[in-house]
């Protein structure tokens, strides 16, 4: 049994992959090719915004927006502190400092309830300008937007969704990564939507942003060809990856379907299981949100306890995160403690993330159920 199942979804496409693959290496066109601009336009369409730019990994589509916006040494950017490395260290990176908001204990996402006072405390201290939001959609579900959309406005700031994890989830019936100013997603192969590689895209309906962002993509290029008008990078996404996606982005919808029966399955199951001997809550999706379930990620006391259980009966099962962000070494300079972010913390020490995929196996989900709930 294999936590995240790659192979299985690409048995089911081998043949359209390889035909995908097949043209591009006909054509020849490795970069900018016209697979670039033909999924660009199938991202956003299905989204709903104006403009997606395929880009190179999900970090680059997390960093392109915060060096288009301009932010940099002197500018607070408030985050939570329960996500992959990625969402904060492309803060850092730009010079900018990371401001965590502690966490929902539910949802695990950043809580809208204690952002303004995370902002007014910035404000009084009169060192940083705040000028940036970026929320998490953890484990493949939205935060919560409107309360944050309207701290946002409220207070001028910048929002930039990281939807690396939850690509075409909904919230009020809008898909991430819509749900900001400006969203990215990662097509790292175990996303929800994976190419097989690195990649990446952002998502936004203002004009001059995403301008901006096309040339940062390029190392800054302008109008004319040969004259650089401001510092980029080289972030393309591959044609290659892109014609992978296009055959992918055909069978997404249905797999976001059977996603959710396997979460159903699970949920199902734990509700059930009350006398089991490891008191587990499962993950809850808010009313007006769907989640595209990038984990399914129980909470339980005795996590360790069950991770065991789990490695005796060969069931792999991984801890996302076992560290909050505050607390890993790379941002001591930041000088936070245990304690500073006690929710988060608390997640840390109870999460536990199980086998989970579209095609996962009804025997394999079964046994699961029963070494987890018995
Ligand atoms: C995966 C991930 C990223 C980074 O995406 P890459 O494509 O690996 O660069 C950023 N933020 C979150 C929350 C992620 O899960």
């Amino acid at each position: 049994m294999q936590f995240i199942d790659l192979k299985a979804q690409q048995k089911r496409i081998r043949p359209q992959i390889n035909e995908a693959i097949k043209k591009v290496l006909d054509h020849g066109c490795y970069i900018m090719g016209p697979e670039v601009g033909q999924l660009e336009s199938l991202l956003a369409e299905f989204i709903g915004v104006r403009h997606a730019i395929g880009c190179s990994s999900g970090t680059d589509a997390l960093l392109l927006p915060l060096l288009a916006y301009g932010v940099g040494p002197g500018v607070a950017i408030f985050t939570t502190p329960f996500s992959f490395f990625a969402s904060c260290e492309v803060i850092a990176l730009t010079g900018a400092t990371p401001v965590f908001v502690d966490i929902e204990p539910v949802s695990f996402n950043i809580d809208p309830a204690k952002l303004q006072a995370a902002i007014e405390v910035v404000k009084k201290d009169d060192k940083l300008k705040p000028k940036v939001i970026m929320p998490v959609d953890l484990f493949g579900q939205p935060a919560d937007y409107d309360p944050i959309m309207q701290i946002a406005e409220v207070n001028g700031l910048f929002v930039l969704e990281d939807a690396a994890q939850a690509f075409g989830a909904t919230y009020k019936s809008r898909r991430a990564p819509s749900l900001g100013h400006v969203g990215a997603t990662s097509f790292f192969p175990a996303k929800p939507l994976g190419c097989y590689g690195d990649g990446g895209a952002i998502f936004t309906d203002d004009d001059q942003l995403a301008e901006t962002m096309r040339s940062l993509l390029v190392h800054g290029k302008g109008k004319d060809k040969y004259n650089n008008v401001r510092i980029g990078l080289n972030a393309r996404l591959d044609t290659i990856q892109a014609a992978i996606l296009i055959e992918k982005m055909k069978i997404f919808v249905e797999e976001i379907e059977l996603r959710q029966q396997v979460a159903n399955r699970y949920t199902e199951a734990i509700a059930l299981a009350v006398e089991g001997s490891f008191k587990i809550t499962p993950p809850i999706t808010r009313k007006d949100c769907t989640s595209v379930w990038a984990q399914y990620t129980i909470s339980c006391d005795r996590r360790d306890d069950l991770q065991a259980r789990f490695k005796h009966e060969r069931i792999p099962s991984m801890i996302y995160y076992q560290k909050p962000i505050h607390l890993l070494d790379a941002m001591t300079y930041l000088g936070h403690q245990c304690g500073d972010f006690p929710v988060a913390e608390k997640a840390a020490h109870s999460v536990l993330a199980l086998p989970f995929h579209p095609y996962l196996d009804p025997d394999d989900q079964s046994r699961i159920i029963s070494v987890m709930c018995e």
